[in-house]
């Protein structure tokens, strides 16, 4: 298991070090709102492990991806955008607009959405 980056933003919300709503939390990852919002429901599943982005995980990773799909389909269920459906998304590197380096699943739903992504 990776050690927790002291300085890493989302680990430190793991940590309970920096405050966050929590809408889902299991052994291996957590659910909470995003600070800024795009949509009404806007969370973002994180596996508490760091792990730096979606082009950094490796084969042994499949565990704990399926527990974060997993978790973003509860959160779509308490939020009640299941059945209307809703939006997972990983932003990796500059052109897509990551600026967190722990992965990040965006739950995204309550509104329409267009396709292609602006
Ligand atoms: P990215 O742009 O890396 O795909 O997504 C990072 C997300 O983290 C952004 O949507 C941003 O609003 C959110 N974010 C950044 N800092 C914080 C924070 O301290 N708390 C919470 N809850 N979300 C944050
Ligand atoms: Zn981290």
């Amino acid at each position: 298991m990776a050690p927790k980056l002291s300085d890493c933003l989302f680990c430190k919300i793991v940590a309970g070090d920096i405050p966050a709503t929590v809408v889902h939390d299991t052994d291996d990852v957590m659910a909470f709102r995003d600070l800024n919002p795009v949509a009404p429901t806007h969370v973002l599943v994180i596996p508490k492990r760091h792990i730096v982005g979606a082009d950094h995980i490796a084969a042994e990773d499949g565990d704990v991806l399926a527990a974060m799909f997993v978790a973003a389909r509860a959160v779509a269920a308490a939020d009640g955008v299941d059945e209307s459906g809703y939006r997972t998304v990983f932003n990796v590197g500059a052109h897509a607009g990551q600026t967190v380096p722990h992965l990040h699943l965006h739950v995204l739903g309550g509104r329409g959405m267009s396709w292609p992504p602006g």
